[in-house]
């Protein structure tokens, strides 16, 4: 008798962030639309891009395509643990020159995006280990560990640590971070960085870094992977994409590094990433080809200057927004190394308040903070991947927002 899995079902029923996305903040904005035909709404909830693919990109998309219609040019399966090309650039084209870091693409998985490899790689680990989140995080840490049935332990993040959180005071196992962090949009410094190093260094801990967004790190010196940092190859795993920085959403393709060097109680050097490859060879068939030989285009020169166009473009109009909302005395957190501002809500607001004020007085759609966890209650997240002439008419309007914070 095939019975279900409860901790999936119990996740059902407005509990996970794409059904509270979906259903309440969709909900409100098509109630809000069909009372108010006239009004323009601007949506800056999704983190979805909106600009096209770089055009030596498209032009190595289509080349791919094209062979795979030719006889000769054929190619089936790739390597299950990505494209060879791909690994070397990664390595050579992005960590090597970009950033000083020595990797091996051995020590690279080329993964369906970032998504599924930052869920998934707690399958590395027994079930019993104690996952750390930042709160407010990025919703899959959580939906993901709850789904495995692992411990769950928060690290609060608040405005007077610029939501860069503590160390944790209790036993953890497994650390997320992410930055630039989704929601926030802050980044953290060297400093802390290597706080959380040396932490999982002497707690045998093991750090999961989110580097979804490290190409829109503007300021000088803060690192734009954990590797920069002294320690953190023997302690943890850096999972990266090209979603963001190549307009690869649709696409699908990003990275998970599994350092030789990282060890943890009971392994050998190496061993962790051979147990990953194993785990890609029983469940995973590697990403689509196609795709994969794009992504070699984003690292080429050419495609690297291209990118750096896109990501100006949305840094931009994050900058615009930021600035925006300063004008009309809101406290904006973000924006600046980040495609997202977070927006302190005025008078005492709550975060779903402040989410249908902004509806009501701009046309704005934001998400609301505390869907991202409880200590963003009384913040709204607006993305800036969208396009610049709905920033600038969005910005227009905010002119007239009558909200203010109590003095
Ligand atoms: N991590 C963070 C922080 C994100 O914001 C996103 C997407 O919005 C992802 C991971 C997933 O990215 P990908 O499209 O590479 O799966």
């Amino acid at each position: 008798m095939a019975t279900k899995n409860l901790a999936l079902s119990q996740l059902s029923g407005e509990k996970t962030y794409t059904e509270i996305v979906f259903k309440q903040v969709w909900g409100k904005v098509e109630a809000y639309q069909s009372a108010h035909p006239q009004q323009k709404i601007f949506l800056m909830a999704f983190g979805d891009t909106t600009q096209p693919l770089p055009p030596t990109v498209v032009r190595a998309l289509v080349d791919a395509a094209n062979r795979l219609g030719d006889r000769e040019a054929y190619t089936g399966y790739e390597d299950v643990t990505g494209n060879p090309e791909l690994r070397q650039a990664i390595c050579t084209n992005y960590y090597q020159k970009k950033l000083s870091i020595e990797l091996e693409p051995s020590e690279v998985f080329i993964s369906d995006g970032a998504q599924s490899a930052l869920v998934n790689i707690q399958e590395l680990f027994d079930l019993d280990n104690r996952v750390a989140v930042q709160n407010p995080t990025y919703p899959s840490f959580v939906e993901g560990t709850l789904l495995a049935g692992r411990p769950l332990i928060n690290l609060p993040c608040h405005e007077n640590n610029n939501f860069v959180p503590k160390l944790p005071s209790e036993k953890v196992d497994l650390i997320y971070l992410c930055f630039p962090n989704n929601p926030t949009g802050v980044v953290a410094t060297r400093k802390q960085l290597q706080a959380f190093v040396d932490y999982a260094r002497s707690h045998q801990a093991v750090i999961i870094f989110d580097a979804v967004y490290s190409e829109f790190i503007t300021l000088p010196n803060i690192p734009r992977s954990i590797y920069e940092v002294e320690g953190a190859k023997e302690c943890a795993i850096e999972i990266g994409s090209f979603s963001k920085m190549a307009n690869f959403t649709g696409l699908r393709v990003g990275w998970c590094i599994i350092p030789d060097a990282l060890t943890i109680k009971g392994t050998v050097p190496g061993e962790l990433n051979h147990l990953w490859g194993i785990r890609h060879s029983i469940k995973f068939w590697g990403t689509a080809n196609v795709a994969q030989h794009g992504a070699i285009a984003v690292l080429s020169e050419l495609g690297q200057s291209e990118c750096q166009k896109v990501v100006s473009y949305y840094l931009q109009n994050a900058g615009l927004l930021r600035e925006g909302l300063e004008a009309t005395g809101l406290k904006c957190f973000g924006g600046i190394n980040s495609p997202f501002v977070w927006v302190k809500a005025p008078q005492g607001l709550s975060s779903w308040q402040f989410f249908d004020k902004m509806l009501q007085f701009s046309g704005i759609v934001g998400v609301p903070g505390c869907v991202f966890g409880s200590s963003g209650e009384g913040f709204l997240r607006l993305s800036a991947l969208g396009q610049r002439e709905d920033i600038n008419i969005a910005i227009e309007n905010l002119r007239c927002i009558p909200l203010k914070y109590e003095k």
